[in-house]
């Protein structure tokens, strides 16, 4: 589901041409709907509503400010992995006591600067971790509540790189260890250690793997229960997955029919952490194609967003819809030729799809489709390529949120030594 859909020959977002985005704008341009992302979020928060859960999006998947502004107005909160994202959750007002920490690597000044702002809490992913939070607590002299990522060990059936919650991945400790801890936990006097986490993995199709790790996770909350140690959080992570090409995923309502009957008797608070469901359908990189290229063996469109733009078919041999903005049927040309859509970074591994029937010509614009997560937030500079502009639309009107980078942003900080 999402607003971007033709009006006779033309890609409309919302109200709007894209065409005449990418005239006003250039490309690449990433072009997102406001309607589609509210709409979302709300999917997910009708879906839950029976146990009025926390619903923290995970500012990784898209942490351009407008966009975290719009979810923290609605009553989102906020997941993060880094200092960086906490920086930004601040600059939106995000409520300190809507926020959770997630990162197998949080350094002391993180730490530092998460426990002063006063987070709800941290998703603790190492015993080393737990005592560096609790040492940092001591000298700020503050208790801190956390809550252990558990790896439950259960295959998600996605992506190997985006697989988290197997025994063999960096994430989370094992049920064991995670209980060990939760009987000694008296002994980190700075934490009160109160809580679940789990995410095992994104761009997740079935509710089958969640059910897994989620009844993995209630029989440990049982044992726990039985020995007086009683909790206050069960985190149970983001990962639901989106429509790229002709997944049938599940819909937010089929997710939560499936998991609610484990989570709603009990006395736990539920805290989601869902970013793809919300931004992945909800932006397009809008890009001009620069020159068509046929050789013997093959046959090129190269267009003007590379790998440092959209990151995820060079990087998870992502597939992503790839459509024109203006479908122009006198052109018949190259109806039938079969083409890869690359970019002009000097990598082989620098292309946006393979193997597609496009009929296009020198200075179409195209749309590449579902790049509203892990998009622009993991673009780079690449090649000293400025990243592009992002755009926001809203109805009948187009905001830009972030500008196109200027050469002299890439080097910004830079100095020659002479
Ligand atoms: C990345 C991440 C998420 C969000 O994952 P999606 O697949 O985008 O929903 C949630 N929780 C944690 C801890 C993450 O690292």
């Amino acid at each position: 589901m999402h607003y971007f859909k033709y009006r006779g020959k033309e890609l409309y977002c919302e109200g709007v041409k894209v065409s005449s985005i990418a005239v006003k704008f250039g490309t690449p341009v990433y072009v997102y709907s406001k309607r589609t992302i509210l709409e979302h979020f709300q999917k997910i928060d009708k879906a839950f509503k029976k146990i009025s859960p926390l619903i923290c999006y995970s500012i990784k998947a898209n942490s351009n400010l407008a966009i975290l502004k719009i979810l923290v107005q609605v009553g989102a909160g906020l997941d993060i992995v880094s200092g960086g994202e906490l920086y930004r959750a601040r600059e939106v007002k995000c409520s300190s006591k809507k926020i959770v920490y997630a990162s197998v690597g949080k350094t002391e000044d993180e730490i530092r600067a998460a426990i002063k702002y006063g987070i709800l809490l941290f998703n603790v992913e190492s015993f080393p971790e737990l005592s560096r939070i609790n040492k940092v607590a001591r000298e700020l002299r503050k208790k801190v509540d956390v809550a252990l990522r558990v790896n439950p060990d259960v295959e998600p059936k996605t992506h190997k790189y985006i697989i988290t919650g197997k025994k063999e991945t960096k994430f989370g400790m094992d049920i064991d260890t995670v209980r060990d801890i939760f009987l000694k936990r008296d002994d980190f006097r700075y934490l009160d250690v109160c809580g679940i986490h789990i995410h095992i993995g994104s761009q997740i199709t079935q509710s089958a793997p969640f059910i897994k790790a989620i009844k993995k996770i209630k029989t440990l909350i049982g044992d726990l229960a039985k020995k007086g140690v009683d909790l206050k959080y069960f985190n149970i992570g983001g990962g639901l997955g989106i429509v790229y090409d002709d997944e049938t995923p599940q819909t937010a309502e089929v997710f939560a029919k499936a998991v609610l009957p484990m989570l709603k008797d009990s006395s736990l608070s539920t805290i989601l952490e869902p970013g793809r469901f919300i931004v992945g359908n909800a932006g397009i990189v809008v890009t001009k194609v620069s020159y068509i290229k046929d050789t013997p063996s093959k046959n090129f469109i190269i267009v003007d967003a590379g790998m440092n733009d959209l990151l995820r078919p060079s990087l998870y041999e992502a597939y992503h819809k790839i459509i024109p903005v203006t479908q122009n049927t006198k052109h018949k040309t190259r109806n039938t030729k079969k083409s890869d859509v690359v970019g002009p970074i000097c990598e082989s591994g620098d292309f946006l799809g393979k193997d597609r029937y496009l009929n296009v010509e020198e200075d179409d614009y195209l749309a590449v489709l579902g790049a509203g997560a892990y998009g622009f937030s993991m673009s780079s500079n690449y090649n000293s390529r400025p990243r592009a502009v992002e755009v926001l639309v809203d109805g009948n009107n187009v905001h830009c949120i972030r500008k196109r980078e200027a050469y002299s942003d890439l080097i910004k900080g830079e100095r020659i030594v002479s």
